[in-house]
């Protein structure tokens, strides 16, 4: 089966009860038995519930895994990944993370005894430097968020391989549709299926895909035990979401490209971050790994002033100024104050989030609309 055609059918079935197109809602916490430990396959919705079985089989069908796990959130599912190890474990993480990713891995998971080294990944060379015999997990974010930076996950699973340490690829940005990390050589796939797989700012929900059957065991053994699970209706919002995510993620790329072409050549911007333009710096394993290049698009304007960023944040209507991306509807943010205001200054400076960046989710209105609001916010500084 193609991609297209398992964002819709992939590991689905009708309702066995019913008949039922679409899965019902299953809101319930527990199932009857007919004689103690007899039942259908369900006995407590912490552990299992048939409207989070019908996404968790869809997030592994979209990303050619085996096993899917959802979770209350992309963080929820962070977490689940980071109680795999033990305290003296060492982790080699991307270091233009996700701020929440960040806080919880300096926050909380340095305090349990695990420790992290955030380095530049574009040269999987250099993480050899950070490997050592407490490395148990490589932590991938590409494209990076919010500087567009792209990561060779094929490089990097080779010295995962090498090394015999598990690589767990966060591909909130790419989407199944964009890449498959599974495919070159990653053993986890972690989702914030708030972003693009529910794709309508609707949801908060985290997932991960594996192939391996003892890791999937224990990655459901700490879901269940830990708890961090999601509910029915944001299960059959998220399916919901699924089926749509190919033809959303075809204009979600074609109006970014436009938008990154038409900031690139706008006189009052210093720098565009999409990795479409033959000039980023890993355009070829963007190339290479990736179907297309994905609808975020980061920018600084010329003179690099915090005081522009925020005079066309403030000005931009169809770009509406919010956290999150992925949705239908375009958004703006200011990565320094918003989603990387976890991240200390010194340390966002470092990976080029400075105070004037400002970061679009390109959305999937009608692109002259969309160019029309950055003009007009553009004209204003
Ligand atoms: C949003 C996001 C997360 C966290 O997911 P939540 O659903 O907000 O908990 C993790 N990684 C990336 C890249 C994200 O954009």
């Amino acid at each position: 089966m193609k991609f297209n055609t398992k964002t819709i059918h992939g590991n689905q079935e009708h309702d066995p009860s019913t008949g039922a197109v679409m899965p019902p809602i299953y809101q319930t916490s527990t199932y009857a038995q007919s004689s103690p430990g007899v039942h259908k396959g369900y006995e407590y919705s912490r552990t299992a519930n048939p409207t989070r079985t019908a996404v968790e089989n869809a997030f592994a069908s979209i990303e050619n895994g085996k096993f899917g796990l959802a979770f209350g959130s992309g963080l929820a599912a962070i977490d689940c990944v980071m109680k795999l190890l033990s305290p003296g474990d060492e982790v080699i993480s991307t270091n233009d993370l996700y701020g929440g990713s960040y806080r919880i891995f300096t926050k909380i998971f340095e305090n349990y005894g695990i420790k992290f080294h955030f380095i530049g990944m574009e040269n999987a060379d250099k993480i050899e430097d950070f490997v050592s015999e407490k490395t148990k997990l490589i932590w991938v974010e590409t494209p990076t968020n919010p500087m567009m930076n792209i990561i060779d996950i094929d490089a990097v699973s080779a010295v995962a391989k090498k090394h015999q340490i598990l690589l767990a690829v966060d591909n909130t940005f790419a989407t199944p549709y964009l890449q498959n990390p599974l495919n070159l050589g990653a053993d986890i796939v972690m989702h914030s299926a708030t972003k693009y797989l529910g794709g309508h700012s609707d949801v908060v929900m985290g997932a991960l895909v594996v192939n391996d059957a003892v890791l999937a065991d224990k990655l459901y053994f700490i879901q269940n035990a830990c708890g961090a699970v999601c509910g029915p209706m944001d299960s059959f919002l998220v399916l919901r979401g699924i089926k749509t995510l190919h033809v959303r993620m075809q204009r979600h790329c074609e109006n970014g490209k436009a938008v990154a072409e038409y900031l690139a050549n706008h006189p009052k911007i210093e720098k565009v971050y999409w990795p479409g333009f033959k000039s980023h710096p890993n355009h070829e394993i963007a190339k290479k790994q990736m179907k297309d290049f994905g609808g975020m698009v980061s920018f600084v304007t010329k003179g690099n002033s915090i005081k522009d960023a925020f005079k066309i944040l403030e000005n931009l209507k169809l770009f509406t100024l919010a956290e999150s991306l992925g949705g239908v509807e375009s958004l703006s943010g200011h990565p320094a104050s918003m989603t990387h205001a976890s991240i200390p200054k010194a340390e966002r400076e470092k990976t080029g989030v400075v105070d004037s960046l400002i970061r679009l989710s390109v959305g999937i209105e009608d692109i002259e609309d969309l160019l029309a609001d950055l003009d007009q916010a553009l004209s204003l500084v």
